[in-house]
């Protein structure tokens, strides 16, 4: 199937007829009902109940960034046919936060404003106040932000802290430039880089709540908007699953970064 011809309301419930009624442990959790935006959320639950670590992975909240839609995609599907991959995670795909963007073919939402600047805020946009709760409902151990950028002629990403650049967002580059190049510029998007990293960001992005005690691993992943959407969704896939992995690593030897 080929996702970027279908319309937004469509895909949650391909994913449903050909994931969630199989196998259990994908379930569609919520349909905000507010003022008609349909945002669809898809959770895999752990193969064994009780502890997981539980990650939120956020694609198209910009509605021209089809690449990322199409890696949460293949994530679900992934979670679907290998859960033994996933183990001891809980993950939680939103794979199109922005919906009428989406339908638009913009960056933007139907109102003109760019969702991801508009976090804890007080935005009155309802996808933002749908998404703010959830995050705070939720309390994700990890927050995984997939976007494009169609002026990097590479992949690239934001994160804090030199631990986690070093062993979560180095090794995930080096897994997705097996599908995409890094972007190596020493300035991206405004912002100083080093090997396609970067320890700054802007704000307002999708986050965790302010007043969340235990803050998450956050990372936002860029590919570049120009390159063939299965090539952006394989490099955003790969980089995926060496953060979980590593990720699980990380915690095994240093837990509560
Ligand atoms: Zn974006």
């Amino acid at each position: 199937m080929t996702l970027t011809t279908y319309p937004s309301r469509r895909i949650p419930e391909q994913l449903l007829t050909q994931f969630a009624r199989k196998t259990p442990r994908i379930i569609m959790e919520s349909l905000p009902p507010e003022q008609g935006i349909y945002l669809p959320k898809i959770v895999s639950k752990p193969v064994k109940k009780g502890h997981g670590f539980k990650f939120g992975i956020f694609a198209g909240i910009h509605g021209d960034e089809e690449g990322g839609v199409l890696a949460a995609k293949q994530i679900i599907r992934w979670a679907s046919e290998k859960p033994e991959e996933l183990g001891d995670y809980e993950l939680h795909v939103f794979p199109v936060c922005n919906p009428t963007g989406r339908l638009l073919g913009t960056r933007h939402n139907h109102n003109g404003l760019d969702l991801n600047r508009e976090f804890w805020y007080g935005s009155l946009e309802p996808e933002v106040i749908y998404l703010e709760g959830e995050l705070r409902r939720e309390k994700y151990d990890g927050i995984i932000a997939l976007h494009s950028d169609t002026d990097s002629d590479g992949c690239y990403g934001f994160v804090s802290g030199a631990l986690l650049s070093e062993h979560l967002l180095k090794p995930a580059l080096e897994a997705a430039s097996e599908h995409l190049p890094s972007n190596r510029l020493p300035l991206i998007d405004g912002f100083l880089a080093s090997e396609g990293i970067i320890k700054e960001g802007y704000l307002g992005i999708l986050s965790a709540p302010p007043e969340q005690t235990v803050k998450p691993l956050e990372i936002v992943f860029e590919t570049p908007g120009l390159a063939p959407l299965a090539q952006q969704a394989d490099a955003a896939v790969a980089a995926v699953k060496t953060i979980l992995a590593e990720y699980r690593l990380l915690q095994a030897y240093a837990p509560n970064l």
